[in-house]
């Protein structure tokens, strides 16, 4: 199943989900579906909305299927309550970076207002020179985690998307921490949906690429990363309660722009493709100066 968001023509959010000839739209009165419980409802795995939704798109009607084509998707999770990163989680991205291999998960964060759908622009802020893509498997809460064990943790994943970290790296590196040179405005696109893990499979053995202006920057698969979605997990959830629409963003393989030689950084008119495999291709442009 395909989870999606998108913006209706009266300006408001929708959450969606992909079925047979487009996308159905789960706010349509026509489905009759009980208001969610909370503001997380949408991607709450245990809430009673999103089990009528899950229902509704197994037999969806008619008139509540809008044509693919019609509809402009945002990110998944447009505002998520935790937008949580892992760095260096690619050992040889470790090493192109001159870190250490790390002993346990690197955490840091992007703020909830650096998110964008697909096909939004990034857009190059003033005062960096420096801005680098990173393309990430993307791990999406549906279920309230709390000092979760690896071997239950999955049970609370609503699914996975393709997610870039964008980056400033003269910002990043300038400032002992990375909290500017992640969060930028724009640096947080993520989609095009969230795909639950009965159709994504294997969450440590998806082919991971990027590609700037169509060439293949990066090239590896998520069978590469340190610590796993699970493991992950567990130890996120072992210091903060993870939440339905936390977003994870598990780590970058080699290949980014400010290890390359020469340097490759964004420009004004380059198009960025993070593709998954089984979770389709998250595009954006670059805007800017
Ligand atoms: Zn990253």
């Amino acid at each position: 199943m395909k989870f999606l968001t998108f913006r209706g023509a009266e300006g408001r959010l929708h959450p969606g989900v992909a079925v047979d000839g487009g996308v159905l739209d789960l706010l349509h009165p026509a489905l009759r579906l009980p208001e969610p419980c909370g503001c997380m409802g949408w991607w709450d795995l245990d809430d009673p909305w999103h089990q009528a939704a899950r229902r509704a798109a197994a037999a969806p009607p008619e008139e509540a299927v809008l044509p693919a084509g019609s509809i402009s998707l945002q990110a998944p999770v447009p505002r998520p309550g935790k937008f949580l990163c892992i760095g260096l989680n690619y050992r040889d991205h470790a090493e192109e970076s001159g870190m250490e291999v790390p002993e346990s998960p690197v955490c840091f964060s992007k703020f909830g207002t650096s998110v964008i759908g697909p096909e939004a622009p990034v857009l190059l802020p003033p005062g960096s020179r420096q801005v680098d893509y990173e393309a990430e498997l993307g791990v999406v809460v549906g279920r309230r985690l709390r000092q979760a064990m690896p071997e239950e943790a999955l049970a609370g994943v609503l699914g996975y998307t393709c997610i870039n970290d964008v980056s400033a790296r003269d910002f990043q590196f300038a400032d002992g921490q990375w909290q500017r040179g992640k969060s930028c405005d724009t640096f947080g696109p993520m989609g095009p949906w969230i795909v639950s893990p009965d159709e994504a499979g294997d969450p440590q053995d998806l082919a991971i690429r990027f590609r700037l202006n169509g060439a293949t920057l990066q090239d590896s698969s998520t069978s590469q990363l340190i610590f796993g979605v699970a493991e992950l997990l567990s130890f996120l959830s072992g210091f903060t309660t993870l939440e339905p629409g936390d977003v994870i963003a598990t780590g970058t393989p080699p290949g980014v722009g400010f290890a390359r030689k020469p340097p490759v950084f964004l420009q004004d008119g380059d198009l960025m493709e993070v593709e998954i495999e089984n979770l389709g291709v998250l595009r954006n442009p670059v805007r800017g100066r």
